[in-house]
């Protein structure tokens, strides 16, 4: 695999890519599918480093651009790409601005515990979060043809209000954005966020049949499907133990924890 200086390019099969930035805190995933007719990057990093580079390299596809929320680590590349599409419920703040955050914050954020050296042309200073308007919406249930493979998209709202999951059902990759993922808490404490919502996405998605690898956008890349089975305890503890509000702190589970 070629090398790059910012991104960490690895295959997990013959047509389907992560590129990952370990180089900044957040340790950020974007994935990029290769079918026949059509290409799909999941989401677009941090905007630290330029990924269509990346995906150039990858594919002389056009490259469709799928967004699991609006936030900044997962739309920072959108402005390098055309055909952008995302879930109608997160589609105002891709428009307008995400809600909630200063622009010195995130821009605070975007330079700190870096391990690696910024990219040449990167400047943290005047660093803005891509606003734009989609080429189109992804609804619920929907199956995106790529040609020879597809993936299945699902609203799993909480961390944002129109955050996706996708699923492709050949290969039994579920890529879960930050609904769920290894090491650091997934977040729904911030007014934007719904506790009750995260919860309830976290119980659909440990319902699927047939899942192989559990994809999240931070952290480890690729875990066992174990884990949707201590989704499933976690669901079940958290409303048993009546938790599922703002407020009540860190809980932590084998293998993930969230943050109310
Ligand atoms: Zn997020
Ligand atoms: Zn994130």
């Amino acid at each position: 695999m070629f090398k790059d200086p910012w991104f960490t390019v690895q295959r997990i099969d013959e047509d389907t890519f992560a590129i990952s930035e370990y180089g900044h805190w957040e340790k950020v995933h974007s994935f990029l599918l290769i079918g026949q007719r059509r290409a799909v990057l999941i989401d677009t990093g941090l905007g630290i480093g330029n990924i269509r580079k990346i995906t150039d390299e990858l594919t002389s596809l056009p490259v469709d651009i799928f967004t699991t929320h609006v936030h900044t680590d997962h739309i920072g590349c959108h402005g390098l790409f055309a055909d952008i599409y995302v879930h109608e419920d997160d589609r105002d703040w891709l428009i307008h601005g995400i809600q909630g955050l200063t622009i010195e914050q995130i821009r605070k954020d975007i330079r700190r515990d870096l391990s690696k050296p910024l990219p040449e042309g990167f400047n943290p200073e005047t660093y803005t979060p891509y606003q734009g308007i989609p080429a189109g919406l992804l609804k619920d249930g929907e199956v995106i043809d790529l040609g020879g493979r597809s993936l299945k998209v699902y609203h799993t709202p909480g961390h944002s209000p129109g955050h996706l999951c996708f699923l492709e059902e050949l290969s039994g990759f579920l890529f879960t954005g930050d609904l769920l993922y290894d090491q650091t808490p997934v977040y729904a404490f911030y007014p934007s966020t719904s506790p009750a919502d995260l919860v309830n996405s976290l119980e659909r998605i440990a319902g699927i049949p047939g899942v192989t690898r559990v994809f999240g956008s931070h952290n480890t890349l690729g875990l066992k499907p174990e884990i949707l089975e201590e989704v499933k305890l976690a669901v079940h503890y958290l409303q048993e133990k009546e938790l599922i509000r703002f407020g009540t702190g860190i809980h932590a589970f084998k293998g993930f924890s969230i943050k109310f």
